[in-house]
């Protein structure tokens, strides 16, 4: 395909020390069209595959449009293109599956989005223990590559979920329970450092990376490989249940006693999900899952046995399940995902449930005739959990901190607008819900002050939670591995450093 390049591209020197960023960037844009070996690769705007890409973003927030897209195919690729970027100082984003909501998550307003969408294949030899998946890759390929052979891994709980983000923050998947978060089973990164080095980090070399990497965001290198511990069955029992209004007691108190005992049994897990919006209606319901596809295992035995309304539950391989999870995930709209960490407290519980019915009730006066959802996911996060990341050889996410004195509850917040201008409206009074729930998580001292990467705002600052210890190990890597700081200057998107 033959591009029209739209910047100069010759007559440039190597060196662009003093040049404004809008110099480096135009230059790398044109350098990559140039390259013979990056032919079809480089998405320039104007070009129907540029626009049709910027159309696959979940969220239109995040579809921020850049001077060019790079779409890689090889470590080799990837390698040139970071050299690329190093010695021009262009500035960068990184997209693997593009499923973060937030403007600046995964693409660059100015500067080259290098996506990893055509890296997207896995790898699985019988009777190894580990399976090679590309970071561009989304879950539900990985899944469907893995099936034949009926195994599967820890990742995410719908298809079209991307292996970069959901890796790189943590992962929380129907494995959570019996094998930590998705980072903690990661055998092996392959990652291209900022000066197209490529390094892998493992326990054996590297280590200080391996460990760094298993919650640290995209702020060392471009991951290019993970492998994984595969699970030892594909076979998932699992599916949505949902309960009466009236049983809003039992519902939440349920889910607690579920929690405090999810040690007994670590295949099963439950989340539940709260669902308003511009409808008079809520709905709550249960996820529930036993990743060895055990059918209505005893753990669930009051849970289920509060009256409900619908039951999807049913087994199969996880490759077929999952989609049913994802159901339609229509891209474009306008979506917001905000995150906090309570105590496991009923009075939290109830007290969300209450303040998510006066806002949804206050947006829908101030905003007739949007549309929109507000999502709450409550899913817990238990010492079990917490357990595996330390014997797998840890990570940063700080979470012994969270879990010291029981289970904590993560709660998210997923909001979806269909217009830009009815997302002016609803997004502050979405924030003013969440702040109203901090406050009365603080009043109580019931507020774990921690956040979770993959489901964090763009102004939650994830890293800032993780712990002094876990921070300094994560400061001196970025320093070894780039110690040049392209990560935490060049790149404009995800979650950096603090300072
Ligand atoms: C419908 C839906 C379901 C979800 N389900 C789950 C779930 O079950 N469990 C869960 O934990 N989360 C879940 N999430 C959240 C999800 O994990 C995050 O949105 C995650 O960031 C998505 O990954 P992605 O690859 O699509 O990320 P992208 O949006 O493409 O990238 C986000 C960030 O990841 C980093 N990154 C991406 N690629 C690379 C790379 N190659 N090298 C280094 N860093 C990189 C960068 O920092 C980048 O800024 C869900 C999200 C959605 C929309």
């Amino acid at each position: 395909m033959k591009l029209a390049i739209p910047i100069f591209a010759t007559t440039v020197s190597a060196s662009c020390h003093g040049r404004p960023p809008a110099y480096a960037n135009a230059k790398c844009c044109a350098d990559l069209a140039a390259d013979a070996s990056l032919q079809g690769k480089v998405y320039l705007p104007g070009s129907s595959a540029y626009t049709t890409r910027l159309g696959e973003y979940y969220s239109a927030n995040a579809a921020l449009a850049p001077s060019c897209m790079v779409l890689p195919t090889t470590t080799d690729e990837v390698s040139k293109i970071a050299a690329l970027i190093h010695k021009t100082k262009c500035q960068f984003g990184m997209r693997a599956g593009g499923h973060s909501a937030f403007a600046g998550s995964n693409s660059v307003a100015a500067g080259v989005t290098v996506d990893f969408g055509y890296m997207n294949t896995t790898t699985y030899t019988a009777g190894d223990e580990t399976a090679g998946v590309q970071a561009g890759s989304t879950w539900g390929k990985a899944y469907a590559a893995l099936d034949p052979f009926g195994v599967t891994v820890a990742g995410g709980r719908a298809s079209v979920v991307g292996v970069g983000g959901f890796i790189t923050g943590g992962g929380y998947s129907f494995h959570s329970n019996s094998a930590g978060f998705g980072c903690d089973t990661v055998r092996n990164f392959e990652i291209v450092l900022a000066n197209g080095t490529v390094v892998n980090a493992n326990a054996d070399e590297n280590a200080d990376l391996w460990r760094a990497q298993k919650g640290g965001s995209g702020n060392f290198g471009f991951i290019t490989r993970v492998d994984l511990d595969v699970q030892p069955t594909n076979k998932l029992w699992a599916g949505f249940v949902g309960f009466q209004p009236e049983q809003i007691e039992g519902y939440y108190q349920t889910y607690l006693d579920f929690v405090d005992n999810m040690a007994s049994d670590l295949a099963s897990q439950t989340l539940l999900g709260v669902i308003a919006n511009e409808g008079p209606n809520i709905t709550r319901n249960a996820i529930v899952s036993n990743s060895r596809g055990v059918v209505r295992a005893p753990a669930f035995d009051r849970i289920l046995a509060v009256p409900n309304v619908t039951e999807t539950l049913f087994t199969d391989s996880i490759n077929v399940i999952v989609p049913v999870f994802t159901g339609p995930t229509p891209l474009g709209l306008f979506s917001n995902w905000i995150v906090e960490m309570y105590s496991s407290d009923i009075r939290m519980l109830t007290f969300i449930d209450a303040a998510l019915l006066r806002a949804t009730a206050e947006m829908r006066i101030a905003a007739p005739g949007s549309k929109f959802q507000v999502l709450l996911e409550l899913q817990p996060v238990t010492q079990s959990m917490v357990q595996h990341s330390v014997a797998n050889g840890g990570n940063v996410l700080g979470l012994e901190r969270v879990v010291a004195d029981g289970p904590a509850v993560m709660f998210l917040i997923a909001l979806t607008v269909d217009t830009a201008a009815n997302q002016d409206i609803i997004l502050p009074l979405t924030l003013k819900f969440r702040d109203e729930v901090n406050a009365f998580a603080d009043s109580l001292g019931l507020n774990k002050n921690w956040k979770y990467a993959p489901y964090a705002f763009g102004d939650q600052d994830p890293l800032s939670h993780y712990g002094n210890e876990n921070l300094a190990l994560i400061r001196s890597v970025s320093k070894k591995f780039d110690p040049r700081g392209d990560f935490q200057r060049l790149r404009r998107s995800g979650f950096k450093i603090p300072v």
